[in-house]
């Protein structure tokens, strides 16, 4: 699946791998897992296997044979660092993502872990400088998973971002927020008929954090049953920062 974006901090969308297993709360209403296995079983189709993890060596240059400079998500139906996607496969991500250089990609995963031992066992040199293009980012959801900020914040990408989506609590962010840390953020609500509420005072607590350490803060969505009616507006303005890297 590559295809133009409908969410907000993105343009596009780039699965060279799809499915994945959940991991933490975060995941427990996964989108991409409904949406695949509405489709399990249908011959032909690109979730024909439903959620099963599966790799798309043909996906792999894609983004090559777009013109247009695009911000692409990288493996909105999956995570890149699951633990079933081999080194070499994530490798060949990396290189097409270096060659295409007009492109800025986004890569967020749940599984930091794994994403700093790749970059500390494939690249030789800081990766702002190999691979000035890459974003790399985790979710977090609740404080209980703050260290994978920690890990996210220790890497060498131009732009090191966390999705707080779907927060389900508080967030202290202070000891990894900043210049040299996380540089953006983005928070935003469950949506969908069994969406887990977002107290507000959590997102304007983050937005505080983020100005006091001077990143950019996204506000996405408030989310909830009605999502489109939720709206993303924060105290009458939306926040749609997103890190200037040129
Ligand atoms: S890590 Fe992401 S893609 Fe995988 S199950 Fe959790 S929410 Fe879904």
């Amino acid at each position: 699946m590559s295809s133009i974006s409908s969410i907000e901090w993105t343009d596009a969308t780039w699965n060279p791998v799809t499915g994945c297993t959940k991991i933490s709360p975060g995941c427990k209403h996964c989108y991409a897992l409904t949406f695949s296995e509405r489709f399990r079983g249908v011959p032909g189709h690109p979730f024909e296997q439903g959620f099963d993890l599966r790799l798309w060596p043909d996906r792999l240059r894609l983004p090559l044979s777009w013109r247009k400079p695009r911000r692409i998500f990288v493996n909105s139906m999956s995570d890149l660092f699951h633990e079933r996607v081999p080194d070499e496969f994530i490798a060949s991500v990396f290189e097409t993502m270096r060659e295409a250089w007009w492109h800025e990609f986004q890569v967020l995963t749940k599984r930091p872990d794994r994403m700093a031992d790749f970059v500390a066992a494939h690249m030789r040199a800081p990766l702002h400088h190999t691979h000035p293009n890459v974003w790399l980012g985790a979710s977090v959801e609740t404080q209980k998973y703050v260290g994978r900020a920690r890990l996210v914040a220790s890497l060498t990408s131009t732009v090191r971002f966390l999705s707080c989506e779907p927060l389900l609590g508080p967030l202290d962010l202070a000891d990894v927020l900043g210049s040299e840390g996380i540089n953006w953020i983005i928070v935003g609500g469950e949506s969908g008929h069994r969406a887990r509420p977002m107290d507000g005072t959590w997102v304007r607590d983050i937005r505080r954090q983020c100005r006091d350490a001077r990143i950019p803060f996204f506000f996405k969505q408030w989310g909830g049953r009605n999502k489109k009616e939720a709206g993303r507006t924060l105290d009458r303005r939306t926040y749609n920062q997103i890190p200037q890297t040129v």
